[in-house]
């Protein structure tokens, strides 16, 4: 996902867990994966470990906390969905890709982010771009 303006002003700072109540601590993603990946940083709950991870250098979510399943259908949807513009299935650039998508979900183009996305929207997205990619 980019990193403009409008798509880090969207999301608040997960306190509570959205799962089990408990608090939300910002720490490193080492407590996540035995040693610090990427930028190395995200919120966790450390009740039940959802978690989600930041843009770099900054105390921004990259979307909602979630947990295993929801991940796992996120990272399922933005691989399916990064066909449409990536590799050998590339149909569109990027920004029509996120633009059609926005359409097919009937939600603002701000607001399509797939890591904003709960499991319903993520089958969707995976349906939609499988029909895209047929016809
Ligand atoms: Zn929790």
């Amino acid at each position: 996902m980019g990193k403009s303006k409008t798509d880090i002003d969207i999301l608040p700072i997960p306190t509570k867990c959205r799962y089990c109540g408990s608090n939300v601590v910002f720490t490193s993603n080492s407590e996540i994966y035995g040693r610090e990946y990427g930028n190395g940083k995200c919120y966790l709950c450390r009740n039940c470990r959802a978690f989600v991870g930041v843009h770099t250098d900054t105390l921004i979510p990259l979307g909602t906390l979630a947990n295993d399943e929801l991940r796992k259908a996120r990272n399922k949807a933005h691989n399916e969905f990064d066909k449409l513009w990536k590799g050998h299935t590339r149909i569109m650039k990027r920004n029509d890709a996120y633009y059609w998508l926005s359409k097919k979900m009937n939600i603002p183009k701000e607001k399509t982010h797939i890591a904003m996305f709960e499991i319903e929207q993520c089958n969707k997205v995976i349906e939609f771009v499988n029909e895209k990619l047929k016809s």
